[in-house]
């Protein structure tokens, strides 16, 4: 069941007071078009009626998916520590609840960051998986490792049989795209399951570069 609420926020730019539809649950099934408009970014975004100044709302949010058994728990904050709290707190209630039993094949995914749950989005509405996506985008910055530190690298479209990425160079502040082949994808994705990998969780999991590092190197472990 989607849930909303409505807020009344001072704009932080002019100080017009506005109202504001926020989102604290959406399930996929029964708003199409709110998930349409939240692929499009426009989901507990603040926009000021009076000068156009855009925010997002500091709310948590839950997005449930039937079709794609897709479960995430956004929790906006840019604070690592807050970030392993808040997670930790996730997986705590989940275990106590019972709630994972009922969610076998789901995957379940924590992000604390709107352009990375936009990006989770759209993974899995083009039938790919973020685990297989994410030791792509390492691939692809590792092309350049003395730059991969400095640039963020986003999913963008699956088209033409390729998977477009973004990647935001944030020291020379450019963008520029790659492609990569499905064919790759599809060969990256089988060594994965292959090598031991779940195409779902067993537990809420953040799926990020970090994880996509120890997946790699837990598996060059494993088999050296
Ligand atoms: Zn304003």
């Amino acid at each position: 069941m989607s849930i909303n609420s409505k807020q009344s926020v001072k704009c932080p730019q002019c100080g017009q007071m506005s109202d504001v539809t926020v989102w604290n649950s959406i399930t996929a099934a029964d708003s199409p078009d709110l998930k349409k408009d939240l692929l499009e970014g426009r989901v507990n975004i603040f926009c000021c009626p009076s000068c156009s100044h855009r925010a997002l709302m500091p709310t948590p949010m839950l997005y449930h998916d039937e079709t794609e058994k897709l479960i995430i728990s956004f929790s906006p904050t840019n604070d690592p520590v807050l970030k392993q709290q808040l997670f930790e707190n996730v997986k705590k209630s989940a275990s106590e609840s019972g709630e994972l039993e009922k969610l076998s094949g789901y995957n379940l995914r924590f992000v604390t960051d709107y352009n990375e749950l936009l990006e989770k989005l759209l993974i899995f509405d083009n039938g790919l998986n973020d685990k297989a996506v994410e030791v792509i985008k390492l691939m692809i910055l590792s092309q350049d490792i003395e730059k991969s530190e400095q640039r963020v690298c986003r999913f963008g479209k699956l088209e033409n049989g390729s998977l477009e990425f973004m990647i935001h160079d944030t020291a020379e502040n450019n963008i520029y795209t790659s492609s990569v082949p499905l064919e790759s994808y599809n060969s990256v994705y089988e060594s994965l399951i292959q090598s031991g990998m779940k195409p779902y969780s067993f537990d809420w999991e953040i799926v990020d570069p970090a994880y996509a590092t120890r997946l790699v190197n837990g598996f060059n472990n494993h088999m050296f």
